[in-house]
């Protein structure tokens, strides 16, 4: 691509480095945003700045926040008896618009994966089994996505918490291998933590 301006060069390169985003499409975002009223796009760059420098990571599920302890945490009405463990901030949106879920989180921050270099090391596994044992937990959701990685992180962490008398259980999906939970409609997935499995029963 040869461009006419560095600036507009730089800018589709910056762009074109999200995911699933080309050279031409990036192209096409930053002619879209030079048309724009010039306070709209400071807008955009302003709210990915703040986002950046002030977003949090909740101290106790890791979810994303904008303060230190988040919104569901700090909730007296939420069971803390109960923790569902996610992959990322999204699992924890799709579960929260079934409103069948009442415990509270643990967000994993990813998936144990070799291949792409993710061990237990890198997740927040320690923090959950911490939990576990310090506090008042009596049963262990798992809702990853039945991918290979989905399944070896579950069982890792079950193992953990083995010596534990906790009860730990599964979601019980009509949802198909592979697929992520954020894609699942929300009465499916609302049924499928209803309906949970203990955890011994899908392996
Ligand atoms: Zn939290």
């Amino acid at each position: 691509m040869n461009f006419s301006s560095k600036l507009l060069e730089n800018a589709v390169n910056e762009v074109s480095q999200l995911p699933g985003i080309g050279k031409r499409t990036a192209l096409r975002l930053v002619l879209h945003l030079l048309k724009q009223p010039t306070s709209q796009t400071h807008q955009l760059s302003k709210s990915l700045i703040n986002l950046v420098d002030e977003i949090k990571l909740c101290e106790k599920c890791h979810n994303i926040s904008d303060v230190a302890i988040c919104e569901i945490c700090v909730n007296p009405s939420r069971n803390s008896e109960i923790i569902c463990v996610v992959e990322d901030v999204r699992d924890v949106m799709a579960i929260e618009n079934t409103a069948q879920f009442k415990g509270l989180y643990h967000v994993l921050g990813g998936k144990i994966s070799p291949i792409e270099g993710v061990g237990p090391q890198n997740l927040t596994i320690e923090s959950l089994i911490d939990k576990v044992q310090n506090g008042n937990v009596k049963e262990v959701i798992f809702a990853l996505s039945s991918t290979i990685e989905g399944d070896t992180t579950n069982f890792y962490i079950f193992k953990q918490l083995e010596k534990f008398a906790i009860k730990t259980s599964t979601i019980a999906r009509g949802i198909a291998v592979g697929d992520e939970l954020e894609y699942a409609d929300e009465i499916t997935l609302g049924r499928s933590i209803v309906n949970r499995i203990p955890f011994e029963k899908s392996i």
